[in-house]
């Protein structure tokens, strides 16, 4: 496939972790971190009790907000649950979609993932589609069977002018917090084959100009190896978005 720019994103998941003034002060100390220029679109995703404090904190940058999970539905009787236009309104722009912690802790499913997706891109939200096999799925084989059926589901029937919001993170349960990464051309083929599936599915622009994210241990010691692939469009970061300086160094490594 011919190769086009895709602006690079890096997106930071803290999963659950900092308290309000841990949330604000890291959020300043990245801000005051990417100052200058920055090549790559640079979002973070706090819990849903720090999206305003984080908010307010990124005042006068451009680093986005994401929120880590939404509820399909907009309003009604779903105790305990939050709605997309119930984020955008938080600040949010974007939003993770099937986190493998989601899909096996929470029990989601293709069917919940694809419905957050479509109540996301109702709203005029970008969601961040979280795809990866689990290690008993590559010992088998079945990586990619795994993947592109997620993936399948995920932008089933969304017309590719709306799809075209969304992004895809390829992350591969076993290296999620483990310390263990793809290999980057490991990395690379499964980013391959997810835009290839995209081609198929969506059609050639679209395939051409969806960001493809990978994620699993990503640090500074290996992000730019990871992002000079040429279908690794960026990077969504656990552990170490934590500190503002390993998630500013990942960042820069985007800016190169
Ligand atoms: C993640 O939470 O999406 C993730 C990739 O975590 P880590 O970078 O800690 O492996």
């Amino acid at each position: 496939m011919s190769s086009h720019y895709r602006r690079p994103v890096i997106a930071g998941n803290w999963k659950l972790n900092k308290n309000l003034s841990e949330a604000s002060q890291t959020a300043r100390d990245l801000k005051s971190r990417l100052a200058g220029a920055c090549t790559a679109e640079v979002i973070l995703a706090p819990v849903f009790t720090a999206l305003s404090t984080v908010r307010g904190a990124l005042e006068g940058s451009s680093i986005g907000l994401a929120a880590q999970n939404v509820y399909p539905e907009d309003h009604g009787a779903f105790t305990g649950e939050v709605s997309a236009p119930l984020l955008k309104d938080a600040g949010c722009q974007y939003c993770i979609v099937g986190h493998s912690e989601r899909r096996h802790i929470m029990g989601e499913t293709n069917g919940t993932v694809h419905a957050k997706t479509k109540a996301l891109l109702a709203h005029d939200m970008q969601p961040i589609i979280c795809v990866g096999e689990t290690l008993e799925e590559r010992e088998a084989g079945n990586t990619l069977k795994t993947v592109l059926s997620q993936l399948a589901a995920a932008l089933k029937d969304i017309d590719p002018s709306v799809a075209s919001h969304a992004m895809v993170a390829y992350e591969p349960v076993w290296a999620i917090g483990t310390g263990r990464t793809a290999s980057p051309s490991d990395a690379q083929s499964v980013h391959a084959a997810i835009r290839a599936q995209v081609e198929q599915t969506h059609g050639a622009a679209l395939a051409r100009s969806l960001r493809i994210l990978y994620g699993g241990s990503v640090k500074p010691a290996n992000a730019a190896e990871l992002l000079a692939q040429p279908d690794i469009d960026g990077a969504l970061v656990g552990g170490a978005s934590l500190v503002a300086e390993s998630f500013a160094a990942i960042v820069n490594a985007a800016n190169q």
